[in-house]
């Protein structure tokens, strides 16, 4: 099985964490932008986290065999901190770099008129820059907020088919369908989604312009269940060819129209063999 996690915090994991994810089969991923726990005071705290993420991240990963790319973004709980407005202004720079496949995390937190510009201004920079977006959904009051979401989508103009609307549950994904717009499912060890319920949604929903992540973060959560979830789908009767669709063909397809996804020798399964072997000698 190999798997892409198209969503998962690194930088908040540890290095067996990275070992534990190349010996279940995950061979990529993206770590989107976000925030930090600890809020910060000025840009330069950002453009040092920016550089992790395309500098230090990256060669943490690839000493396990893992292609590690990234997407940059005002994340949208701090868009609200006045202190932080002025990361907008370095992006360009970042969205140029090789390694940044999207404009991301943005979206809403807690859908203040300060989220709403962040948010528009930065669907802007992904069409200047030709990228995909990634974008989150808040935890509270789902429903809503996705709606809303959907619409500035729309009013910006972007093509739907290169936005991904992601940590969507039963009560969001119909609306995100509907939409064009990728689907993000973040599985977690006791909250949001489950890789069972996962496996029920795709049996509704299809798999075209699906996506399944481990979000893995600062919260409980588990780098695994991307894995979990492609063995609860073999255990539901969907082919291997449907897994590899879901955890491996669709983040390749949709983070690809960034044109800069870099999987020249983790795509094939010759290599991978040749990853057991380095993971063996470790
Ligand atoms: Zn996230």
């Amino acid at each position: 099985m190999r798997i892409f996690d198209p969503h998962i915090h690194m930088t908040s994991r540890t290095t067996d964490d990275y070992e534990r994810m190349a010996a279940a089969g995950v061979r990529a991923l993206v770590e989107p932008a976000f925030w930090l726990g600890q809020p910060r005071t000025n840009v330069g705290s950002f453009t040092d986290y920016f550089d992790s993420l395309v500098g230090w991240e990256p060669f943490r990963a690839g000493q396990f065999g893992i292609r590690h790319h990234a997407t940059i973004a005002l994340n949208p709980k701090e868009a609200n901190d006045p202190r932080c407005r002025e990361v907008l202004g370095v992006l360009p720079r970042y969205l140029e770099k090789d390694g940044v496949v999207a404009v991301g995390e943005i979206g809403y937190d807690s859908m203040t008129p300060q989220e709403d510009e962040a948010f528009a201004a930065q669907l802007q920079l992904a069409v200047e820059h030709e990228l995909p977006a990634l974008v989150h959904t808040p935890h509270r009051d789902k429903a809503r907020g996705t709606e809303r979401t959907l619409a500035v989508v729309r009013e910006s103009g972007i093509d739907p088919g290169r936005v991904a609307v992601d940590h969507l549950n039963e009560v969001t994904v119909a609306a995100v369908a509907g939409s064009g717009c990728w689907m993000g499912f973040s599985i977690y060890p006791d909250t949001k989604m489950t890789a069972e319920r996962m496996v029920h949604i795709l049996r509704e929903f299809g798999l075209e312009r699906m996506l399944v992540n481990s979000a893995a973060d600062w919260g409980r959560s588990d780098p695994l269940l991307t894995r979990r979830t492609g063995e609860a789908m073999l255990a539901a009767g969907f082919s291997d060819d449907d897994v590899d669709r879901v955890l491996w063909r669709n983040p390749v397809e949709f983070y690809g129209q960034s044109k800069r996804l870099d999987l020249a020798d983790v795509e094939t399964d010759a290599t991978f063999e040749g990853n057991s072997i380095l993971r063996g000698g470790s």
